[in-house]
């Protein structure tokens, strides 16, 4: 969110009868790699830390945040994430235990109401280790005031207690400052951030379709959800015990034990949620401008965000030709762009291994262009990213799939339906087509999609795929 919509967004609160007290707290920056716009931004929220207690409250918040991101693939991606730690006093340290669980015998904390900030407690659902907040009205308040741009907010309670919990509240996981908690908070995120099902039967009524869970153990045309891993790493189709029609893809993933890694299907699963948030390019130079008596070569720049190890490929082309491979910078002579027409276009993906997503190099491809003209004024450029607005609908699809695209120039079209084992079912070929809007309703019995399939759309124009993920009622 901008600095401007925040300040309309607190004048608003301010404006609000009900909300008039809403309170701003300190918010310290633990780590900022970049925009809040361009970034998973992950904000603490401490519980049960009085005003005294704020420096081991930073302690506790460092502690966790060191252990999320040596996990894989968050180890990777770090330079992809912000971090930041809300510091709101609590009128008594610790937190409540009611005391009102059936396992409450197993742990050696006393019965306790302590007067916390967002009163968190023990002893939901009546599992000891279960803790959660009541202050979930609290809780908002404070983070539309504080920090409103969050995508994760963590809340962290004062206690060295092992608990946790997830998923109540959207994209909130609430642990204790305990080092097995933090295990549930890595966990807690691939829940929240990622989609991802338990890998352990949770229940009957958690049973759906997730990236790492199906009931369909071979879709249409005998292929999983994790196709492509099958064999990889340990990746199989594996029952539940407790409900054999359930399949997961790994025996030792963290989604099913702590202390376990990502398994391959999950960390894929982990890596498209990220890059769904965060673009591999934080900006691009020069934008448009008129440059009246181009003299001096001209720079064309990409301020990149680099994976560690750095995966992205970048490639560069000059009126279709290549020009430079994997620099984030290249230097056009001047004499090249002053007469004439010109593009440059740079475009980047990120190659890593861990992603077979069939969706992924096309998704999370970017392309930048610049127009380079003449004009009575001189050697204009003209900037952009190249955006190509691509919509199917409905999802899940019934008997009428709708296509619908945006062409910003002229172009080749083509597409493509293909199944989960990337197998082309069906193409149409559309042609050249004038800048402009398109959609076409195509018959799912015609493109031959199966009920439960899983199927991708791939729309190709002039030669660059775009996707889009399909599923048949
Ligand atoms: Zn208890
Ligand atoms: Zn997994």
């Amino acid at each position: 969110m901008s600095k401007l919509s925040t300040l309309v967004l607190l004048a608003a609160l301010l404006l609000l009868p009900g909300l008039s007290r809403a309170q701003l707290f300190p918010v310290d920056t633990l780590m900022k790699n970049g925009p809040l716009n361009n970034r998973v931004n992950i904000v603490f929220v401490g519980d049960g830390y009085e005003a005294s207690d704020m420096p081991q409250y930073l302690n506790d918040v460092q502690a966790a945040s060191t252990r999320l991101f040596s996990e894989s693939p968050l180890r990777q991606y770090q330079q992809y994430f912000n971090l930041f730690a809300i510091k709101v006093p609590s009128a008594e340290s610790g937190t409540s235990h009611p005391h009102t669980a059936l396992d409450c015998y197993t742990s050696p904390l006393a019965p306790r109401v302590a007067n916390t900030y967002f009163r968190s407690a023990f002893d939901y659902d009546s599992i000891h280790r279960q803790i959660n907040i009541a202050g979930v009205t609290e809780l908002g308040s404070v983070l539309a005031a504080s920090f409103p741009s969050y995508t994760v907010a963590v809340v962290l309670v004062n206690t060295g207690e092992y608990g946790g919990s997830g998923g109540e509240i959207p994209n909130v996981v609430t642990i204790t400052a305990n080092s097995y908690s933090t295990e549930v908070l890595v966990h807690e995120l691939g829940h929240t951030f990622a989609n991802l099902a338990d890998e352990y039967w949770a229940g009957i009524i958690y049973a759906r379709e997730y990236p790492n869970m199906t009931e369909l153990a071979r879709q249409p045309g005998g292929v999983v959800r994790w196709q492509s891993w099958l064999g990889t790493n340990g990746v199989g189709i594996y029952p539940y015990a407790e409900a054999p029609a359930w399949y997961h893809p790994h025996q030792n993933c963290k989604m099913g034990q702590l202390y376990a890694p990502f398994c391959s299907v999950c960390t894929e699963a982990l890596i498209e949620s990220i890059h769904g948030a965060v673009r591999p390019v934080d900006s691009f130079s020069p934008g448009s401008t008129t440059l009246p008596n181009p003299t001096q070569n001209q720079q064309f720049s990409l301020r990149l965000l680099p994976p560690t190890p750095n995966t992205l490929r970048v490639k560069w082309q000059l009126d279709g030709a290549p020009l430079a491979g994997n620099v984030a910078q290249v230097t056009v002579p001047s004499a090249r762009l002053a007469t004439g027409t010109h593009t440059i276009e740079a475009e980047v993906i990120d190659s890593t291994v861990l992603s077979h997503s069939i969706t992924h190099r096309t998704l999370h491809r970017y392309v930048y262009r610049w127009d380079v003209g003449q004009t009575p004024n001189g050697t204009t450029i003209s900037a952009r990213e190249a955006e190509y607005v691509i919509k199917t609908y409905p999802n899940p699809v019934a008997d009428v799939l709708t296509v619908a695209y945006t062409l910003p120039q002229p172009g080749d079209v083509r597409m493509t339906v293909v199944d989960a084992a990337g197998r082309r079912l069906h193409t149409l070929t559309r042609g050249r087509q004038a800048a402009g809007s398109y959609r076409y309703e195509l018959r799912t019995a015609d493109l031959n999609l199966r009920p439960g399939g899983v199927y991708t759309l791939v729309l190709d124009i002039d030669g660059r795929p775009f996707s889009q993920q399909l599923v048949k009622q």
